[in-house]
């Protein structure tokens, strides 16, 4: 099939003349305003002797599923760890989050189910609701009448499932889970939150979206590689519905467990995040400072007060453009462009860190100015 590579190389040239080719671009010691690792615990030095430990006592791989040989005492610890953090009954580890999204959704949902869903969901539940024998349905972004009238027209279906990001990532709005689980309850719904970006950052104690507003989902799921700063998901919620996801999501059951210096890692940030109410503050601030000022200067800055900063440009080529004069000044954010986001709304995604110091955020914002003058968006 490869003998004669024509056909892909056509299919790369389309998206070339469209500006949409991606590119792997290596870190080094450039200043980084795209990083998950939101609390800075992928290098905090607690979770990697906790990791060393574990790889000392236990190796590097698992060696199998959870179901065969590859579960130990890590995986449990942590899952209960996970269930108290999350204050749910119980949890259940995946290899990633993307994984643990498509276990839930393609397993819970039966054919005969509707799945109502976010437009500007993630992937990853995107591709869930595809592997789903439910129907799927999509409501307007964080649009709450038309999740109502979604409602309303699925009212022959058997069971509904509204799922939905708790922070959303490329465009940094947090689902108003107060009003959506309000609405689930009078129209007998089930709801299912994503909360990648939310977990260790929402939240007087970092639990995510749903302490953020003290409503208690049917299904949270989430991952350990953002501000947990390892690797993996999990979901978390009633018992039952664990058991049942240990028999049924195939993403759980044919793949290998994580490895346990990844479980000692996440466990140890999870007690971690628990403290750091002051880090989030301090996250706080830097996020509404950085929105404040690219907004007086004149840019337009989306989003609710996340880490996640999308700073529109709009068209593709240009927003191109202004991540390469960022990338030469020493300044790594992505260019997000369709088909990840609308056309006509490319933006550069800026994320802010509990490790950036009070220069490197002058700096950005420095170069901002510059580089907005330069091609035209700003005065
Ligand atoms: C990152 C992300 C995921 C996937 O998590 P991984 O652990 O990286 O697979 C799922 N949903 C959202 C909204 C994300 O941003």
């Amino acid at each position: 099939m490869l003998n004669d590579e024509r056909w892909l190389n056509k299919r790369l040239d389309k998206m070339k003349e469209a500006g949409l080719t991606r590119h792997l671009r290596k870190i080094n010691n450039q200043s980084v305003f795209s990083s998950n690792d939101y609390l800075g615990l992928a290098k905090d030095t607690r979770l990697i002797s906790a990791a060393k430990r574990t790889l000392d006592d236990w190796g590097v791989g698992s060696s199998g599923s959870r179901l065969t040989t590859g579960n130990c005492e890590w995986h449990e610890k942590l899952e209960r760890r996970i269930a108290e953090f999350k204050q749910t009954e119980a949890a259940l580890l995946f290899s990633s989050g993307y994984l643990a999204n498509i276990g839930v959704l393609s397993s819970l949902p039966e054919k005969g189910d509707v799945l109502i869903s976010d437009q500007l969901n993630h992937a990853s539940i995107i591709d869930g609701c595809r592997l789903s024998k439910a129907d799927t349905v999509i409501y307007k972004h964080v649009d709450l009448d038309n999740l109502e009238e979604k409602l309303k027209e699925t009212a022959s279906y058997k069971r509904r499932f509204i799922v939905t990001d708790g922070v959303f990532s490329m465009d940094g709005h947090i689902a108003p889970l107060d009003k959506i689980m309000a609405l689930a309850k009078s129209y007998h719904a089930c709801v299912i939150v994503g909360d990648a970006h939310g977990t260790g950052v929402l939240g007087e104690n970092g639990r995510g979206t749903s302490e953020y507003f003290g409503v208690m989902p049917d299904v949270v799921i989430g991952t350990l590689s953002k501000a947990i700063g390892s690797e993996g998901g999990f979901v978390a919620g009633s018992k039952t519905l664990i058991d049942f996801l240990v028999n049924h999501a195939r993403t759980f059951i044919f793949q290998t467990a994580i490895p346990p210096a990844n479980c000692a890692a996440s466990y140890t940030a999870l007690g971690i995040i628990e403290q750091s109410k002051e880090k989030r503050q301090q996250l706080r601030s830097h996020v509404l400072q950085i929105k404040k000022e690219l907004k007086e200067m004149g840019f337009s800055v989306k989003g609710a007060d996340t880490p996640i900063i999308p700073v529109i440009v709009g068209n593709t080529q240009k927003t191109a453009i202004f991540a390469e004069k960022l990338q030469e000044k020493g300044i790594f954010a992505p260019a997000i462009r369709p088909p990840t986001v609308a056309i006509g709304e490319s933006r550069i995604r800026l994320t802010v860190t509990t490790e950036h110091c009070t220069n490197e955020i002058n700096y950005l914002l420095e170069t901002f100015n510059l580089v907005g003058k330069e091609l035209n968006m700003i005065k």
